[in-house]
């Protein structure tokens, strides 16, 4: 679903992304480690059309981000479609960022209707079962200031899913969170996971990338030192960094 190929990327003189590559199968579930700086929000802003790459390329579903591929050459897409391309792909931050003026179920909706033109109706009809499957049916009129925080994130959860999105990019989603709020959130990302939603999950929690993910990549200084299967990453990395990172933080 996901192909990233040689993706470079620069901040002015700053080198973040060095050539990384990259693929998420349909339903896999790949969690995204390494130290603060390396890259791993960059990234998912790259996969999620909010940073354009300096070279390399992306594929969600078949189409190339920012880019139509017209074969021998490359055009740059106008704004109503890439908005159109992100609006399949999913994204949770670290931080809830609900809008603070709507409720839970306005939040959820906001998009369906004023993006993709859904009915008010079904859009509010989908929002509800969200809210149930995120545990929250009952906080549909609650303004964000009235969640906890691991409430809020779950929000922002159904709020993503509401656009029925072909990848769910998770950068760090728990990391705000105080650590009796940790477990809810994991646990709708584990049920998303089970149902088979591809996701793509930067995480510093390693019990839950080698729990629930398929593979996990470790990311250091702007490259991926190494990518495998979670257990086997996790368990026996073959690199001295990726060694010397679960130590530090498992
Ligand atoms: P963390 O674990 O702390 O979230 P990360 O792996 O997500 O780190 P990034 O946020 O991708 O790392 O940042 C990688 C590097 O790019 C950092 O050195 C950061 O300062 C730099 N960087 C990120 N965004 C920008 C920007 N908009 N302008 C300039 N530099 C940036
Ligand atoms: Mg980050």
């Amino acid at each position: 679903v996901v192909r990233i190929e040689g993706v470079h990327k620069s901040f002015g003189r700053t080198k973040v992304l060095h050539g990384v590559s990259l693929d998420v199968a349909s339903g896999e579930v790949s969690c995204l480690i390494g130290p603060s700086g390396s890259g791993k929000s960059t990234m998912l802003r790259c996969i999620n059309h909010l940073e354009k790459v300096d070279a390399g390329r992306i594929w969600v579903n078949g189409e190339m981000v920012g880019y139509a591929d017209h074969g021998t050459y490359l055009q740059e897409l106008h704004d109503r479609e890439v908005q159109r391309r992100r609006a399949r792909i999913g994204m949770v931050f670290q931080r809830f960022n609900l809008f603070p003026h709507m409720t839970a179920l306005q939040n959820i909706t906001a998009a369906p209707i004023g993006v993709a033109g859904e009915p008010r109706k079904e859009a509010e009809e989908n929002a509800r079962s969200l809210l149930d499957r995120v545990g929250l049916a009952h906080k549909a009129a609650a303004y964000p200031r009235h969640l906890s925080g691991g409430q809020q994130q779950r929000v922002a959860i159904a709020r993503a899913l509401a656009m029925r999105p072909q990848v769910m990019l998770f950068d760090e989603p728990t990391s705000a969170l105080d650590p009796e709020l940790v477990g809810e959130v994991l646990e709708v990302m584990r049920d998303l996971a089970a149902n088979g939603m591809t996701m793509i999950v930067v995480t510093h929690e390693i019990a839950f990338a080698r729990e629930v993910a398929d593979t996990v990549a470790f990311m250091d200084d702007g490259h991926i030192v190494e990518h495998g299967s979670a257990r086997a990453l996790i368990e026996t990395p073959q690199h001295e960094r990726t060694r010397s990172f679960l130590a530090r933080v498992t």
